[in-house]
């Protein structure tokens, strides 16, 4: 299934500035909101789609990446192998409480179930580099990374207290938060605060594990393998959603963030989708016409010069080149054909360039069907 485009959803322009992404999530998710509609699996779901999108535009990292990379750089692709993807309601109660402010009248605790209320740990994201070579970006890679990183703790199962030995908050009554009604020209307001007894966390630890200090949480090894796309470039950033640190206490883990190293070819020069490679022939060749072997990502190929090739022509080697991340469309592998000029010459190749050199083809004739350097470099960029 494809996904929608998120400026699409909330029905802004790609320029569209913090507030206005803001205004319009939230008068999507009043519209669609499950108080308003009960039972509407179809509101629940534009719902949902709503939060996501305003997830990804409202974090100014998440939206350039969002930008570059369509859903591929935020964890949402359908290919690709990076997990993540869709927002449960919890998520969104916890991370967006705030947008229903009271004198909508959504407070973070209505409508029942498991919304508001105590808060969740959420882990730390892990940031990595990946190093790449030409052919792993061409064609993509499926890495296999060994990750340093906060795990669960095994002794406690991630809990922090030994035995399992919780008691409930007594501050604010397990729920996390505590909650006053006041009065607005609007009406009754509700407004809720976070316990400070318990950080929101609604349970109090009585004895703590011994292993994790009441954490949770240990440093511990954990190997995962993700698939990247073909066409990534140096700097780019994947996210793979619930790969990185374990939160504290059970809560969601944080996101593992890959960046991208591109290595650099010892033969191919890259540049976007296309990639550039200096050929040198010498004249005999160039005048004569013959066939050369070159680098490709696919391996050597075989190109023919024709008879009479100048120095500066440029062969155009359609789709061999990189695929574009998001169109999975291909750039060309252009080889640059340079002319070698011998740099030292013995007595018997003299004389033979002294007899070449009177001769009436060796004189340079350009004619106008040889395009000048202006030429090429227009027809590069076209
Ligand atoms: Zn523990
Ligand atoms: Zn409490």
């Amino acid at each position: 299934m494809s996904k929608r485009d998120y400026y699409e959803i909330l029905g802004v322009s790609k320029n569209a500035g913090d507030d206005e992404i803001k205004k319009a999530y939230r008068k999507l998710a009043i519209k669609f909101h499950p108080d308003k509609n009960p039972d509407d699996k179809q509101a629940e779901d534009k719902f949902k789609e709503a939060a996501e999108a305003y997830e990804v535009l409202s974090n100014p990292e998440k939206r350039q990446r969002y930008n570059q990379f369509g859903h591929a750089g935020v964890g949402g692709a359908s290919g690709g192998g990076f997990g993540g993807g869709g927002m449960n309601m919890d998520d969104i109660f916890s991370q967006f409480g705030d947008i229903f402010g009271g004198a909508f009248g959504f407070s973070g605790g209505g409508g029942g179930g498991s919304r508001g209320g105590r808060r969740v740990n959420k882990g730390s994201n892990l940031r990595i580099k990946v190093k790449l070579n030409l052919e792993e970006i061409a064609n993509g890679a499926e890495k296999k990374l060994k990750l340093q990183k906060f795990v669960s703790c095994g002794t406690c199962s991630g809990t922090g207290a030994k035995g399992n030995a919780y008691e409930n908050c007594r501050s604010c009554n397990g729920s996390g938060v505590h909650t006053r009604l006041t009065q607005t020209i609007l009406g009754a307001m509700q407004t809720q605060s976070t316990c400070s007894a318990c950080s929101g966390e609604g349970r109090i630890i009585k004895d703590k594990c011994s292993a994790c200090h009441g954490d949770g949480i240990v440093r511990g090894d954990d190997t995962i393998s993700i698939n990247i796309p073909a066409g990534v470039a140096d700097g780019m950033q994947l996210s793979v959603g619930g790969k990185g640190n374990a939160a504290p206490r059970g809560g969601i883990n944080g996101d593992l963030i890959v960046a991208i190293e591109e290595e650099e070819h010892p033969e191919l020069k890259r540049d976007g989708m296309n990639l550039f490679y200096d050929c040198y022939i010498n004249f005999a060749d160039a005048a004569m016409g013959t066939t050369v072997e070159i680098p490709t990502i696919e391996g050597k190929a075989k190109i023919k010069i024709e008879p009479g090739t100048q120095s500066g022509k440029v062969l155009r080697l359609k789709g061999k080149g990189v695929p574009d991340i998001n169109t999975y469309g291909k750039g060309d592998l252009l080889v640059n054909i340079n002319v070698w000029t011998p740099q030292s010459l013995t007595a018997e190749e003299k004389k033979l360039m002294e007899k070449l050199k009177e001769s009436k083809n060796f004189h340079p004739n350009p004619g106008k069907r040889e395009k000048g350097f202006f030429d090429r470099m227009k027809e590069y960029f076209e």
